[in-house]
């Protein structure tokens, strides 16, 4: 089957690069080969320096992030042991379902859609009533858009002495992001997102006080796959792993590139640049009449999340961006759907190319004068340079 291009501008996949795609087409190795437990302990090292931690348990799911979320909650809970999540989106209400799955007694803590993790409302619960043993929230909700303050949250679980969970799937190589300095016990992203990797793979990391809990549970977990001790023999004891499953040895080639470009890029540079992008993708989505759905303070430069106007018809538009241009945005999801568009800006999306595509063909596909925007989107560009 011949497959036509697309320009990835949802919340993901985002497009992932002809380098990395050729890296991927490497010839297939056996999943022992030393070749590629070379490879594997690569990998390792390069998910430590992007989460900026020293911790020896660095992993990653053969699976997309949903496994790794699943995959930390089925480690770190037994039958009954209570677990507080933050909702403030669907991927918070994901993790709280599968922590139900557990059979967790889950409590959670819920803010507005389109709102952080409420801190003071968080801070309240932790110094009232018995601490849980888990505290689980989403840094980036690719739901809303919207960023919550992950040290902030992780201090309060260390302060409790609580397992932190962070999900970082849409966080990673966008925004800001210190693992060990904002003591998240455990970390799971995904390939697909800010580092425009092919999709269906996903690290997990855990901190020494994290493996500990794992490593005294007295039940196993209620996965086979997902058991990170045994996955443990696969991804550890270098020059004696044993079988496990079959990795996906070309997406972790193409993972492994992926990697290596953001170390590359350096992370504040990767920050920078979605930061960068983002302000203009603003500017020329504001002069074409688009109202911004989240405030600068807490907004995702990697994910602009847009209210839908009244005289515009969503799937229209959505359908003729793809077929006329090729270019793919995101719905709204959940309490959202219908009502907002959410722009990716992700990884090597996250270019002058991509804003200036998103801003003309919109233009274009809601019958907007094209000229304003461009000139409001450079002269964001401008401004940024000066500031610079
Ligand atoms: N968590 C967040 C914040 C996400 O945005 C996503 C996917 O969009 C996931 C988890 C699940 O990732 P996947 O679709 O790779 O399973």
């Amino acid at each position: 089957m011949n497959i036509v291009p697309r320009h990835l501008m949802g919340p993901g996949p985002s497009d992932v690069p002809s380098a990395t795609l050729q890296a991927l087409a490497q010839p297939t190795i056996g999943h022992l080969d030393p070749q590629f437990c070379d490879l594997m302990d690569a990998v390792k090292q390069l998910q430590r320096n992007a989460f900026l931690t020293t911790t020896e348990h660095s992993y990653t799911i053969s699976a997309p992030a949903s496994s790794a979320m699943e995959s930390a909650m089925s480690n770190l809970l037994e039958r009954g042991d209570r677990v507080l999540v933050c909702v403030n989106g669907v991927f918070g209400g994901r993790l709280a379902e599968m922590a139900r799955r557990q059979g967790a007694e889950v409590e959670t803590l819920e803010s507005p859609w389109g709102q952080p993790v409420d801190l003071d409302r968080l801070q309240r619960r932790l110094a009232q009533g018995e601490p849980p043993k888990v505290l689980a929230f989403v840094h980036a909700e690719t739901s809303t858009g919207v960023r919550s303050d992950a040290r902030a949250i992780g201090a309060l679980a260390a302060r409790y002495e609580i397992i932190s969970v962070a999900d970082c799937v849409t966080s990673l190589g966008g925004v800001e992001l210190r693992m060990d300095d904002w003591n998240l016990d455990v970390i799971y992203a995904g390939s697909q997102k800010c580092l425009s990797c092919v999709p269906g793979i996903a690290p997990l990391m855990f901190s020494e006080r994290a493996w500990k809990v794992i490593q005294s549970r007295s039940t196993n977990p209620t996965t086979w796959f997902g058991d990170l001790q045994l996955l443990a023999g696969y991804w550890s004891g270098e020059g004696r792993r044993a079988y496990h499953h079959t990795a996906p040895v070309n997406a972790m080639y193409a993972w492994h590139h992926s990697l290596c470009a953001l170390i590359d890029e350096g992370l504040q540079a990767s920050w920078r640049r979605h930061a960068t992008h983002s302000r203009a993708l603003k500017a020329g989505l504001t002069a074409l009449g688009l109202k911004l759905q989240n405030p600068d303070s807490f907004a995702l430069p990697q994910l602009t999340v847009v209210q839908i106007p009244d005289d515009a018809d969503d799937v229209n538009v959505r359908t003729r961006l793809l077929q006329e241009h090729h270019l793919e945005i995101g719905a709204g999801l959940g309490e959202f759907a219908g009502r907002v568009w959410r722009i990716g800006l992700m990884g090597h999306s996250a270019r002058k190319e991509s804003v200036e595509r998103a801003v003309s063909c919109l233009a274009d596909v809601l019958n907007r004068p094209r000229a304003e925007a461009v000139d409001s989107m450079n002269a964001a560009y401008a401004a940024i340079g000066e500031a610079a």
